[in-house]
This record gives C-alpha cells, sequence and structure tokens, in this order.
C-alpha cells in the first residue's frame, strides 16, 4: 500500500514537470525537440531517484518498526524451530523438565462450540492414543488461536491430521489444529490469541466436521481438558503445573475454586471493551464496573488488568 501511493505520487510529480516544460517552450525560441527530450530524461531521472532515497527508505524503516513491536523476541521461537514435524523436540538431545510451570492466562478458546464430541485418551477401537480433544465445528467455523504466538507449520496429511496447523506459544506450549479446511496464516506468522488462523473442516482422517485440538509440551501431548475448561470456556487456572508423571490427566474442579483467593484479573488488551471481557468471563458488565469501582463509560487501557471475579 504504501510504496503504491510512493509510485502513484511520483507519477503525479513527473506528469506535473512534463506540462510545466511544455509550455516554458512555447514562450522560448524553438529547440530541437531532442534537446527537450534529452532535458526531461535528467530532470525525470534525478527526481526518481529523490523520491527513491526518501519515501522508500521512509517506509521501510516504519515497516520494519511495525513488526519488531509485534514479535518479541524470544529463545522459545529460535530452539528446535522448523517447519516441519509434529514433535520438532524429538532426538534434539534437549531434556524435558519433570515440572514445568506454564502461564495459560492471556487464553482464548480454539473455536466457537466448546462441545467436546471425542475425548483425549486411547482409543481401543484404534489401538491409538487421541492425543487432543475433537470440538463440534461446523465446516468454515473460525478457528481461533490459543495463545500468542508463532505459526511453526502449515500443511497437509491425507490420513492423519488433513490440512493442520501447528503454533508455538511464549508459554512454551504447542497447539495443534486438524482437520481444517483452510488456512488463514502462513508458517512464521506472528499471532495473537484470538487472532482468526483457519477455518474447520473435514479434512484427512476425519469421520465429520470437527475440530481436532491438541496442546504439546516440548512434544508431550498433555490432555486439553487439564488446561481448558472448555464447558466454562476458560481455562483452570492462570499458571497449568505440566508434569511428567501426570499430563494426562485431566482436571474436573468448578471454576468458582480456581484461585485461592477467589479472585482473578484479566490483561487488557488492544480493541477490548468491558462487554468483550464481561462476555469472555461469563459475566456482566455490572458486575466488572462494581468490582472495579469504576463506570460503564471508563476507559480501559491497554497493558492494565481488570479484576473479573
Ligand atoms: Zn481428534
Amino acid at each position: 500500500m504504501k510504496f503504491k501511493s510512493v509510485f502513484g505520487y511520483l507519477s503525479i510529480a513527473l506528469a506535473f514537470t512534463a506540462l510545466s516544460s511544455t509550455t516554458t517552450s512555447t514562450a522560448q525560441n524553438l529547440q530541437a525537440a531532442s534537446n527537450y527530450s534529452q532535458a526531461h530524461e535528467d530532470l525525470l531521472a534525478s527526481q526518481s531517484h529523490i523520491q527513491d532515497q526518501i519515501k522508500v527508505d521512509e517506509v521501510e524503516e516504519f515497516a520494519s518498526r511495525l513488526y519488531e513491536d509485534l514479535e518479541p523476541e524470544s529463545d522459545i521461537f529460535s530452539i528446535c524451530w522448523i517447519n516441519d514435524g509434529v514433535d520438532p523436540y524429538a532426538g534434539s538431545g534437549i531434556p524435558i523438565p519433570d515440572k514445568q510451570e506454564i502461564d495459560v492466562s492471556d487464553y482464548h478458546m480454539p473455536c466457537t462450540s466448546n462441545l467436546i464430541t471425542s475425548n483425549y485418551g486411547y482409543r481401543r477401537r484404534f489401538g491409538r492414543m487421541h492425543k487432543g480433544v475433537d470440538l463440534r465445528a461446523p465446516i468454515g467455523d473460525t478457528v481461533r488461536a490459543a495463545f500468542d504466538g508463532k505459526i511453526r507449520l502449515t500443511k497437509y496429511e491425507r490420513r492423519g491430521y488433513g490440512y493442520y496447523v501447528i503454533m508455538r506459544h511464549e508459554n512454551g506450549l504447542e497447539t495443534i489444529y486438524g482437520h481444517l479446511s483452510r488456512f488463514l496464516v502462513k508458517p512464521n506468522d506472528y499471532v495473537k490469541a484470538g487472532d482468526p488462523i483457519a477455518l474447520s473442516g473435514n479434512t484427512g482422517r476425519s469421520t465429520g466436521p470437527h475440530l481436532h485440538f491438541e496442546t504439546r509440551f516440548m512434544g508431550y501431548a498433555i490432555n486439553p481438558n487439564a488446561i481448558f475448561d472448555f464447558k466454562n470456556g476458560t481455562t483452570h487456572t492462570d499458571v497449568y503445573t505440566f508434569n511428567k508423571n501426570s499430563y494426562k490427566r485431566s482436571r474436573n474442579y468448578a471454576p468458582a475454586s480456581y484461585s485461592s483467593s477467589g479472585k482473578k484479573y484479566h490483561k487488557i488488551r488492544r480493541g477490548d471493551s468491558l462487554s468483550k471481557i464481561a462476555v469472555r468471563y461469563h459475566t456482566t458488565v455490572s458486575k466488572l464496573c462494581a468490582l472495579n469501582g469504576i463506570s460503564r463509560n471508563a476507559t480501559i487501557r491497554a497493558g492494565r488488568s481488570l479484576r473479573v471475579r
């Protein structure tokens, strides 16, 4: 867009130059046309050069700053970063910790429906593990990033995931979205939690439209129910503790007993509104206002925390 406007401006400048030069020539002694065309060429050449130097450099600098702002520098996106393979840590020799605390407070549910049609666990019928949960989703439903992060791969696997996306997140988790009908992102794109990344579908080894969703830590497929409370559209806790011995187990306690204090906070992000936050935490704008001692018209600022429970 920026480049287009630079060239648009340039062509107007050129047209104006041509016009004014023609006018001048009629008021002066006649000269051979070739003299003029040489003069014009010189003029245009020097002008296009100036435009190039100033505008394009500015645009490029602006664009690079934008990109830096969006993507935080982190080792998480360089270690075992490959655009192929479901488990990039396998065979890397990097030790998997027995226990790891993972911040899952800044999440978004992966699709509109939170109805699980097939759970995580061993499937006797197929003699293999089902390493994620299947969520009911019609073809074309928006699939969203569960956390902030970077797209590691987009791929097609006819006998497995169909069209699928793998994301890596700053919190160390990777999430997998399978049986998609369309990608909305490409590898190495950086997206925020809740950003659309694909459309759901029925591709690969799938017996009906749904979203296959996996949560992994360094290759270990964690039961997504241990992190997400699909029924209530939230996470069970702000911090999920990965434990090598119990990562397959799910949690089953009610959302009200999440934190010991009973309080829960939401970190405000750009584009948030009180009503949007209320919907997300299954509460009302009035309750949010009362909890935080603010009015309905209060300006909420990105980066600050708002108590939601
Ligand atoms: Zn599945």
